[in-house]
């Protein structure tokens, strides 16, 4: 059973991965389209609403976190209700909800297992990133049986390094333990490039390279998406994941 709301698909092996965008849902002026937060001074109704779109797309309830820019992951409950905790990461085993992550330019990165039937999903910004929440994930997805070689992920619509400015002293202090995040932007001043560092984790922990799905546009270029650094007070789409 699906329907009909705009979002871009994401090969998971032994699950289903979308990444949602502002068309579809029912919120308007700043945060228009479908903004799935609830922090962010949208209307509640509006955000209820769209989240139940999203749940309809998905055929189970989706769970949320409150994302702080930790690397804390939360393990779902093995069965029943899943009370709504402060994280940066999900993960599970259970095939009756779908995962999902907010972001407005940080990554949303999906993962899944299709052997040990897990999957995981992940915030990861700078901080998060810098604070080790992907391999917390991976870490946390092992705990539950899967392996790294067996795993494949997804790294959604985010900032690009061509966008993505910081100061000089920030990029030199990530590159120090992410080589690869360090970028210029289009217009030649310091930048960080999130979605190479995260790559550059993933491969790390044991995930091969043909199995990271990385190709997703940039949110600052791409109105499709919400991006906070395009307009401080807008939306949040999401990376979701569910098994199957
Ligand atoms: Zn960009």
């Amino acid at each position: 059973m699906t329907s009909s709301l705009p979002a871009r698909a994401s090969r998971l092996r032994g699950a289903r991965a979308l990444f949602t965008g502002r068309e579809g849902g029912v919120s308007v002026a700043e945060h228009a389209g479908l903004n799935l937060a609830r922090h962010v001074g949208d209307d509640e109704d509006a955000v209820r609403r769209n989240r139940e779109l999203l749940e309809q797309e998905l055929a189970v309830p989706v769970v949320f976190v409150d994302q702080v820019h930790s690397a804390d992951v939360h393990v779902l409950p093995a069965e029943g209700p899943v009370p709504v905790v402060t994280a940066d990461a999900l993960v599970t085993d259970r095939d009756d909800v779908a995962l999902a992550i907010m972001v407005a330019d940080c990554l949303p990165v999906l993962l899944s297992d299709p052997v040990s039937g897990t999957i995981g999903a992940a915030h990861a910004g700078r901080a998060g990133l810098l604070g080790g929440v992907l391999e917390r994930t991976v870490e946390a997805m092992g705990e539950l049986g899967a392996r790294p070689e067996e795993l494949t992920a997804s790294i959604g619509p985010a900032i690009c390094g061509a966008c993505y400015e910081v100061p000089e002293q920030m990029r030199a202090e990530a590159a120090r333990q992410l080589p690869a995040t360090q970028a210029s932007t289009s217009w030649g001043t310091p930048s960080l490039d999130l979605r190479a560092g995260a790559v550059e984790i993933l491969v790390a922990a044991g995930i091969a390279l043909s199995a990271i799905d990385a190709e997703h546009p940039c949110t600052l270029e791409d109105e499709r998406f919400y991006s906070h650094r395009r307009q401080a007070r807008t939306g949040r789409f999401a990376g979701v994941v569910r098994r199957g």
